[in-house]
């Protein structure tokens, strides 16, 4: 009579074992992952499943108490598992904790013979602790929407199964069982169980490859010595745009940086590269980007101001950095930096022919002795197809 419900159990420790194996062989690939919590998680869940199914045949209160353990302790780490992919926390110690107190609270009860109020306990904080991880997913949701609002409903609806599961032994006052509950909220328990299983696993997948893909996608837009945006990523975000009158274009080129590297060694330029990319980006505005060309050139985008503006802060940063000391070894090392500047029109000029003035502004500064800020003004000779010209 009960082999339908034992068959099915078997069917949900067995797609649990499975989808175990599959999350760990992901999480093989990027090891700081919430995966692997859930792959503990799993661990502990199916030996809870097996220990329980076992106990529906042969019953006994060692069973029982293995059983509720295992399951607990599972359950608190699908708990933790879903606080660290919101925080990235992994707290598994509070699994422990949480284990240690629901196993407090129920054993004794268990192997005290009052095994029913046992499973009311054990159904009870399972509910809790999948509400609050249905809570966890669903505060996180802004990263992936679909995928997370997904997960939490399902965490959601396991827990109202196993809500039930309580209540219907409460309401009958199987204080005292001495065998597994049997009744029609067990069998829509397990039927929950299986259902919301498959989902959460593929859609905790999904969310591990969505990460993934974005960490990718952030990483090929950094540039790794400065951490600032690449050459790539400019382009990315302001390669299409038409830049108005309030758009400046400012370029930036450290002055001999070569001779830095000649006579100090690369590392001593990479540092220098660093020491200035901190103060482009402190000198930055919110609204501003900043970003590595390459080499020792960089490039900051200023929408919203006017010409005298972005000289200033063109200065400004040139200024600081020239002061900055970077001290090598016992010598004590100075560098400057040129600029050009450019600005878009009112009809609107292509990004890319800004940074090419900018570019000749820069050459210009080069030109009259570096450490200098130079700004563009012959944008309608270029537009004319005529190359600039000093007035
Ligand atoms: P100028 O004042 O005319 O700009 O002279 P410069 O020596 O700065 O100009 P140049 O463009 O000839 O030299 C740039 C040097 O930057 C050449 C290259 O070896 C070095 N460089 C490029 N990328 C890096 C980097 O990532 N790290 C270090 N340390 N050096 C780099
Ligand atoms: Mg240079
Ligand atoms: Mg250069």
């Amino acid at each position: 009579m009960m082999l339908d419900y034992h068959s099915f159990l078997l069917a949900l420790g067995v797609s649990a074992a499975c989808l175990m194996v599959t999350l760990f062989g992901t999480w093989i690939s990027r090891r700081d992952s919430f995966l692997f919590t859930l792959v503990i998680a799993l661990l502990l869940t199916v030996s809870g499943i097996f220990a329980y199914s076992s106990y529906t045949i042969h019953s006994g209160s060692l069973l029982a108490s293995l059983a509720y353990t295992f399951l607990m302790a599972g359950f608190s780490m699908i708990y933790v598992g879903a606080v660290q992919f919101r925080t990235g926390i992994r707290r598994w110690r509070r699994a422990l904790g949480l284990t240690v107190i629901w196993a407090a609270v129920g054993l004794p009860l268990i192997l005290g013979g009052l095994d029913g109020l046992g499973f009311i306990v054990m159904n009870a904080a399972t509910a809790a602790l999948l509400l609050e991880t249905a809570r966890q997913y669903w505060l996180a949701r802004r990263e992936a929407i679909g995928p997370l609002i997904g997960i939490a409903i399902l965490y959601a609806a396991t827990a109202i199964s196993f809500l039930l599961c309580a209540a219907v032994l409460a309401a009958n006052g199987q204080w005292v069982l001495g065998h597994a509950p049997e009744n029609w909220a067990e069998d829509l328990n397990i039927g929950v169980c299986i259902a919301g299983m498959t989902g959460i696993g593929s859609l905790s997948l999904a969310l591990h490859q969505w990460r993934m893909a974005a960490f990718h996608r952030r990483e090929s837009f950094t540039d790794s010595l400065t951490g600032l945006l690449n050459r790539r990523a400019l382009f990315e975000q302001h390669g299409k745009r038409l830049l108005k009158a309030s758009t400046a274009v400012i370029v930036f080129d450290i002055d001999r940086f070569k001779l830095i590297n000649d006579e100090f060694g690369h590392a001593t330029g990479d540092t220098v590269l660093k020491v200035f990319a901190a103060e482009l980006a402190s000198g930055a505005g919110k609204s501003h980007t900043v970003a590595r060309l390459g080499g020792e050139e960089f490039a900051m985008i200023l929408d919203n101001v006017l010409p005298g503006r972005a000289e200033c802060i063109a200065n400004d940063i040139a200024g600081r950095f020239a002061a900055r000391e970077v001290v090598v070894g016992g010598t004590v090392l100075r560098t400057t930096v040129s600029a050009g500047i450019a600005m878009g029109t009112e009809e609107g000029q292509p990004f890319e022919a800004v940074v090419v003035l900018a570019d000749k502004a820069l050459y210009e500064a080069k030109r009259a002795g570096r450490n200098r800020v130079e700004v563009a003004r012959h944008l309608r000779q270029v537009d004319a197809g005529d190359t600039r010209s000093s007035a």
